[in-house]
């Protein structure tokens, strides 16, 4: 019986935001954005308006932005800023119109991970993947909100040809595509097909690159056309050379149009960049299309990982910190998915997942476990056997259990507290929690000693069992596969 899709919640949500809303209500909501786009990446934008406070709208108009400045006060004006995200935005309803469709794309962004869960078609990968996102949000710190942690990552290319300074995965240089043939073709959906039949819809959170860029590969608008006939869902499209061929850009975003799926994104390097792709794509064009501001005026920080890093390292030892961006957060990687990182060119296939830049991991994800495939069959059995060795469903009982490297241990009175990326862990107030907290902190004792342990002390088996359980299902014990102590393999 053929496998019958289901549009994800995301999608049809993704749909709403636009059918939901007028035709002159999109047009508005469309200038609003180029204001916004240009506010967020042009310094000299910000500059001009600030010297036109009292009439602003000489700014709009040498710009050609079809917004009066004055319907977006709390938006630019640092008089009226406060009172974004109050009643009082009622009196700028253009403002408040950006905001709610924001707010709509940020809800669907957490569809998009809740899209992920194969709770009953996969339940051995749901549980790693769940302890990946608990994980993540202690370890990630701001970047942990945005991962939605997809289940599958495909690369139709080898290395990217735009090289970015900044690129958090240190993409290598171009090298070679993946062409449609008719060979390519069939195994490209049977691997898509393999991922349908081992994780159901959730294979349709896959997305088509990675430390490559669809604007590389002429063929990808026919890869991702045969991504949704397979999952049912046109994957996300994040290029960084929109007008690199304009031909292929339109074939995508004509795709994107004609099946609404989720947002499409143009990563913009310059404001040079920006202006071209503003003659290029009309506002209402555009509203399908993110905006992700990478150019250096704009207020966003480079993720500290990967080729971004190693020039604030290089800056930082020839002492010019100067040269090092002011505006810095605690965004820690730009990896994403938490499950398959699959190259068809070279027939790769790695089980993945994000973490902390560290000279350990440098890219910002880990890698459990690697294999090669040439046929579907092959690809089949490698990413069962991934799960077989590396998702066991509970505590595997024979490795030695620690805490996250990551995470600050406490011993309590009756317990014990595990602190990290700002977030607390308290446990206390079980008769064993503190005995239990010691043993694992100290890092030499196996699951099934530690247990033992208790038990002869007179604990319940049953309890015990749970809480050790409770703390890795939250993603608390090591399992880096990096480091002594990961209690990842069965
Ligand atoms: S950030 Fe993206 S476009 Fe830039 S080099 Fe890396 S993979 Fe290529």
């Amino acid at each position: 019986m053929k496998y019958q899709h289901q549009p994800s919640d995301s999608a049809k949500q993704y749909q709403r935001i636009f059918s939901s809303r007028s035709e002159e209500e999109l047009r508005e909501l469309a200038h609003v954005k180029r204001f916004m786009e240009r506010l967020s990446a042009d310094a000299t934008f910000r500059a001009k308006l600030g010297e036109h406070v009292k009439n602003p709208s000489v700014v709009t108009e040498e710009y050609g932005i079809d917004v009066d400045p004055e319907d977006l006060q709390p938006m630019w004006n640092t008089k009226h800023t406060k009172h974004r995200f109050t009643d009082e935005m009622s009196r700028w309803p253009k403002a408040q119109a950006w905001d709610d469709y924001l707010a709509e794309m940020i809800a669907n962004r957490d569809l998009i991970r809740d899209s992920g869960s194969t709770e009953k078609t996969n339940p051995r990968f749901h549980a790693w993947r769940e302890r990946q996102i608990r994980r993540s949000a202690s370890e990630l710190g701001v970047s942990a909100e945005a991962i939605v942690h997809p289940v599958a990552a495909y690369e139709l290319s080898q290395g990217c040809s735009v090289g970015c300074w900044f690129c958090g995965i240190s993409a290598e240089k171009f090298q070679g595509n993946y062409p449609y043939t008719p060979e390519n073709a069939a195994l490209w959906r049977g691997v898509l097909q393999v991922m349908v039949d081992l994780f159901g819809d959730a294979a349709q959170t896959g997305f088509c690159y990675w430390a490559t860029d669809p604007a590389d590969n002429p063929d990808y608008p026919k890869f991702i056309e045969d991504h949704y006939r397979v999952t049912g869902h046109l994957p996300q499209t994040t290029t960084a050379a929109p007008l690199k061929n304009l031909d292929l850009t339109r074939k995508v975003m004509a795709l994107h149009e004609k099946y609404c799926c989720i947002t499409q994104r143009f990563s913009i390097l310059s404001t040079k960049i920006l202006d071209r792709v503003y003659d290029t794509f009309t506002p209402e064009e555009m509203m399908g299309v993110e905006l992700v501001m990478q150019g250096k005026d704009a207020l966003m920080s480079k993720a500290k990982a990967g080729r971004a890093e190693e020039r604030r390292e290089k800056l930082v030892a020839a002492g010019k910190e100067g040269k090092i961006s002011k505006l810095q957060s605690d965004h820690t990687t730009i990896a994403c998915v938490s499950g398959f990182l699959v190259n068809m060119l070279s027939g790769l296939v790695q089980l993945v997942a994000p973490t902390r830049a560290s000279p350990r991991w440098p890219l910002g994800y880990r890698i459990y476990a690697e294999a090669r495939f040439t046929t579907v069959a092959e690809f089949r059995a490698a990413v069962e056997d991934m799960i077989d060795v590396f998702m066991p469903e509970s505590v595997p009982a024979s490795e030695v259990v620690s805490f996250r490297h990551d995470l600050e241990f406490s011993a309590l009175d009756e317990g014990f507290e595990l602190q990290g990326g700002g977030m607390k862990y308290s446990c206390n107030g079980i008769s064993y929690m503190g005995r239990m907290g010691r043993l694992i902190h100290e890092n030499r004792m196996t699951a099934s000693d530690v247990i033992g342990e208790l038990v002869s002390n007179g604990e319940d088996i049953f309890l015990v069992g749970q809480s050790l359980q409770s703390l890795y299902d939250n993603g608390l014990l090591e399992d880096d596969p990096g480091r002594e102590g990961a209690a990842s393999a069965g």
